[in-house]
């Protein structure tokens, strides 16, 4: 068991006021990894209170944006030395194969290395007033203190989409990481000090949502608060932060279709279903949980998906032969196994999977890929998010009816579709109300492309352009170069 992991407040390391802790413990085995500081209100309001002394008085609001630019280039050489470390905490505490915590990892420098180059690129605009006796311009300013809230499922990845551009932007925050997996968080502050952010510019707090997370929302201190997380957390965030009118980016939960049409190459198509159900044990905001068949092929493409989903080999994050992991916590896989429970009641046909792991897998939380067939229209199975290794699947007959089912959804975070007809896949790709839309593919994004939701999967956007405008207010500054009297109200002669 390593040392106890604390709070980093205003440049230092701090334990809990109150001496909380908690036990982290790895998913594929139950081991104890650390024992953590496990924050209340008053340590976050702490770090609030720093993380505005930063932004009001500190040397931070004197940096320009290419001198950050710089600094994030720093931190993303500083991940690349210590990439292992990193990735070894990620699987300690996700249970996610080592391979994918490596993988993350360069997604995470990718990040970082975007923002870099972007922080001094767009300084603003000038306008044309109009005249030439005015000088008119927009120019961008950091939003100010940021509350940044993380979930467990990408632990470093999911905090790094808010850290670099929150950053870029010049603003100062306080993050707080999902209480499950906590320490990739702490040796981001490591590095981001050692690349040279001020003291209190970057503050941690780590704990529960209620407790160490509220105060995000809620403090009038915090001018912005970014979460990534579950759609019910999403709607508490949102109403806490309107009483303060604060700056709210929601990305929320998916329930994703990935469409495949009956032209489509098929063997990709069958193993990117897969990928897009099973990668992380589906604990992924955009899986491909939902597949839309084309009827004609329905049954060869179910048989087939079936005989490969019972081939996943699932283990640990040591385990070199295992190609998924655990799910995060026993609470987890109860979810899971009440929504797999309800769904059969509904009618849905589990044709795989459907239970837990056995044997070497009784030590973790362990759920088998699982396929339910024969899910029906409107039931809970395809309505609601699993968060786990489960895909449904639904036929259609025709381009619209492909259309129609894949947007009946209150969720819109992303989608895929399956046809080696160009036209037909654009078409269809026009029409689907989500985010992100693969076309013959499933799962790539670019740190260059916006990534957010439609509908109840929040909204603002991470990544991309707009990923840097979110931590940014604009400012009009209109300067009359021939001041004069107006004359608009009488009694300038007097
Ligand atoms: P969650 O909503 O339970 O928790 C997310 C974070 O919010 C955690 O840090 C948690 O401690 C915190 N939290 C909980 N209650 C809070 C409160 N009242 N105030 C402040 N913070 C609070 O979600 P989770 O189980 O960690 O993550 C899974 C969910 O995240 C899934 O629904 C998934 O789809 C979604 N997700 C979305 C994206 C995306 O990009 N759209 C990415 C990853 C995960």
């Amino acid at each position: 068991m390593s040392t106890p992991t604390t709070l980093y407040i205003d440049g230092a390391w701090e334990a809990a006021v109150a001496g909380g802790t908690r036990e982290i413990r790895c998913p594929a085995d139950g081991s104890l990894v650390a024992e953590v500081s496990e924050a209340t209100a008053a340590d976050t309001e702490r770090a609030i209170a720093a993380a505005r002394r930063a932004f009001d008085t500190g040397p931070w609001r004197a940096t320009t944006a290419p001198e950050r630019g710089e600094l994030l280039h720093r931190v993303a050489d500083l991940l690349t030395e210590r990439a292992e470390d990193f990735a070894l905490a990620e699987s300690r505490d996700t249970g996610k194969r080592l391979v994918e915590s490596r993988i993350d990892m360069d997604d995470c420098i990718a990040c970082f290395r975007w923002y870099a180059k972007l922080a001094g690129v767009d300084a603003g605009r000038v306008v044309d007033a109009g005249s030439s006796d005015v000088l008119s311009r927009v120019v961008h300013e950091p939003v100010g203190v940021c509350g940044l809230i993380s979930p467990w499922n990408y632990p470093l990845l999911q905090a790094v989409w808010k850290v670099a551009p929150c950053l870029a932007a010049g603003n100062t925050f306080v993050l707080k990481p999902s209480e499950l997996t906590p320490h990739t968080a702490v040796l981001l502050m490591e590095v981001l000090t050692d690349a040279g952010v001020p003291a209190g510019v970057a503050n941690l707090v780590l704990g529960a949502g209620p407790e160490a997370g509220a105060p995000l929302s809620s403090h009038p201190d915090v001018d912005m608060v970014s979460f990534t997380g579950g759609l019910a957390t999403g709607r508490v965030i949102a109403a806490s932060a309107a009483a303060t009118v604060k700056k709210v980016a929601l990305e929320l939960g998916g329930k994703n279709p990935n469409v495949i049409f009956a032209d489509a190459d098929f063997d990709a198509a069958v193993d990117n279903a897969l990928n897009g159900a099973f990668v992380h044990s589906g604990q992924v905001c955009s899986a491909g949980a939902r597949l839309l068949v084309e009827e004609s092929i329905h049954d060869r493409f179910v048989d087939e998906l079936v005989r490969r989903a019972q081939q996943i080999r699932l283990g640990g994050p040591w385990d070199e032969s295992a190609e998924t992991g655990p799910l995060i916590s026993a609470a987890h896989r109860d979810k899971v196994t009440a929504y797999v429970e309800k769904a059969v009641e509904e009618g849905a046909v589990v044709r795989c999977g459907g239970e837990w792991g056995t044997g070497e897998l009784e030590a973790g939380f362990y759920y088998l890929p699982t396929v339910l067939d024969d899910v029906r229209r409107g039931s809970s199975a395809v309505v609601e998010e699993a968060f786990g290794p489960v895909v449904t699947v639904e036929t259609f007959s025709t381009e619209d009816e492909a259309v129609e089912i894949a947007n009946d959804t209150f969720y819109g975070l992303a989608g895929a579709v399956w046809s080696q007809d160009a036209g037909k896949a654009q078409r269809v790709a026009n029409q689907l109300r989500h985010g992100t839309i693969w076309i013959n593919d499933y799962h790539p994004y670019l740190p260059q492309a916006e990534w957010g939701g439609y509908g109840q999967s929040g909204f603002g956007r991470e990544l991309g352009l707009a990923g840097l405008a979110e931590y940014q207010e604009s400012k009009h500054i209109y300067q009359n170069l021939r001041p004069a009297v107006t004359g608009w109200f009488g009694g300038t002669d007097d």
